[in-house]
């Protein structure tokens, strides 16, 4: 699977039970969700952004 704006190769990343696809290359970070549960998804999100961000 690659990037939809570099095209570089995604990398996976489990997060608090969903999956997601981060491209280290242009910080792209795609989502696929697995369960629904809307606040506290938004909320693992931007901790996992922040986490993905200061380059984790
Ligand atoms: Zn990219």
């Amino acid at each position: 699977m690659t990037c939809p704006r570099c095209d570089s190769t995604l990398e996976r990343y489990a997060l608090d039970g969903e999956t997601a696809l981060a491209c280290r290359a242009c910080g792209y970070l795609g989502v696929t969700v697995e369960h629904r549960s809307e606040r506290r998804e938004r909320e693992s999100w931007e901790a996992a952004l922040a986490r993905f961000r200061r380059g984790g």
